[in-house]
């Protein structure tokens, strides 16, 4: 564990930090993993893919054997799409838990596919949690699939998958997660989690670079998904079997960001695993939303569902603020904010991801600070009515 020996920032020549849910901001040694071409067909490429993939069984709780690990090309929502679209029989009907943009991204996908959907939507607020699942479920036993959210990104929301998945199981039926922005920081063991599948990206919580996303499923739950994929190139299983056979992705692989993958991993471990990421991106969390607190801004979330990844706050109430001026100001002192994905509440959001320590969460704070002063903003306060709003339907 060389975490002492980490130093924050790498020095980048002066690039603004992303305060984004990936792209992110990344080590230096992650960049130049890049400055090298790489043949796909070369026994030292395929090498790679098999090392990604043996480490990503390994932080998925040590399931070589009983689990596949399936890189897919493309960005996190080409492998949703691959993990959906292949595990989902054609026949079957999925339940989509929803709170925010992606878990509806996840429902329209199984529309487009053609496939049966039913959706518990539960707006911007709040999880849907074990009993309702499980309630749903007994209501409904056309629904064979579960497909939940790890950290709803849009608001930043931490679902509580250990009860979703007990109740998924309880009822003989299947889970897939999507844990594109919680894998590698957020535990999620599936030899404790019992799920069918889950898919993360490479530009998330693993701080690489974008370019492809993995599939880590059940061995038994592949065989079986032979042809049930809508798509060619999206076919996880299609992809799996060329992989199985020949140690080669089906189509051109993303070399360079493999490449970076594996160093960004190398870090990963030696910040110590799932375990050291998530503590310094809490720490990251707590500084960033005590120091925001402070200057009157407030968190769309209740405390307990604040996910270390990414935070929402309220836009302010104050008639000088204007977002796209925040944003500039912020992007001028050295920081890319996000804006909100919500359907309701003017919001705006700070990621506590990537390549950035408490040290720069101060910096992040301080910088909001002097963009309040010079946009003529005292204070930073919600407006009354999306707060009481917030309060009605959080409590
Ligand atoms: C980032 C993300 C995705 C994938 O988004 P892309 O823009 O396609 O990479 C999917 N689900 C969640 C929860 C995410 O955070």
């Amino acid at each position: 564990m060389d975490t002492a020996k980490t130093t924050f920032p790498d020095p980048k020549m002066g690039e603004p930090f992303l305060l984004t849910p990936g792209p992110l901001t990344t080590a230096l040694s992650v960049k130049e993993a890049m400055l090298r071409d790489w043949g796909s067909w070369d026994g030292d490429f395929r090498a790679m893919t098999k090392s990604l993939c043996d480490q990503l069984l390994a932080l998925a709780g040590d399931v070589q054997g009983d689990y596949a690990c399936v890189p897919m090309q493309g960005s996190g929502s080409f492998a949703v799409e691959s993990m959906i679209g292949t595990l989902v029989p054609r026949e079957a009907k999925a339940l989509v838990l929803a709170n925010g943009a992606y878990g509806l991204r996840a429902a329209e996908t199984l529309r487009v596919m053609g496939r049966a959907v039913s959706v518990i939507d539960k707006g911007d607020y709040l999880p849907p949690c074990g009993d309702e699942v499980a309630r749903a479920l007994d209501a409904d036993p056309a629904i064979t699939h579960v497909v939940a959210i790890h950290c709803e990104t849009s608001s930043g929301i931490l679902n509580p998958i250990p009860e979703i998945a007990e109740a998924v199981r309880s009822r003989g039926r299947k889970l897939l997660i999507d844990s594109m922005s919680a894998f590698g920081a957020i535990d999620l063991d599936v030899t404790r989690i019992p799920c069918d599948a889950i898919v993360s990206s490479a530009n998330k919580c693993i701080e690489g670079v974008p370019g492809f996303g993995f599939v880590i499923a059940r061995m038994d739950a592949l065989e079986a998904a032979k042809g049930n994929a809508h798509s060619l190139s999206l076919d996880a299983h299609a992809q799996w079997a060329a992989m199985v056979k020949t140690g080669q992705w089906r189509f051109t692989p993303p070399t360079h960001v493999v490449a970076a993958f594996l160093e960004a991993l190398r870090l990963h471990a030696a910040e110590g695993g799932v375990a050291g990421r998530g503590a310094r991106y809490a720490r990251n969390r707590d500084v960033m939303v005590a120091g925001m607190r402070g200057l009157g801004f407030e968190t769309l979330l209740r405390d307990r569902w604040l996910s270390p990844i990414i935070v929402t706050f309220f836009t302010p109430a104050h008639p000088n603020f204007a977002f796209p001026r925040f944003y500039d100001l912020m992007k001028a002192k050295g920081f890319i904010i996000y804006p909100g994905k919500l359907t309701v509440v003017d919001s705006f959001r700070i990621g506590c991801i990537g390549r950035m320590d408490e040290t720069i969460m101060r910096r992040v704070v301080a910088a909001a600070k002097e963009s309040l002063a010079e946009m003529g903003v005292d204070d930073a306060t919600p407006p009354a009515a999306a707060l009481a709003e917030r309060n009605r339907l959080a409590d």
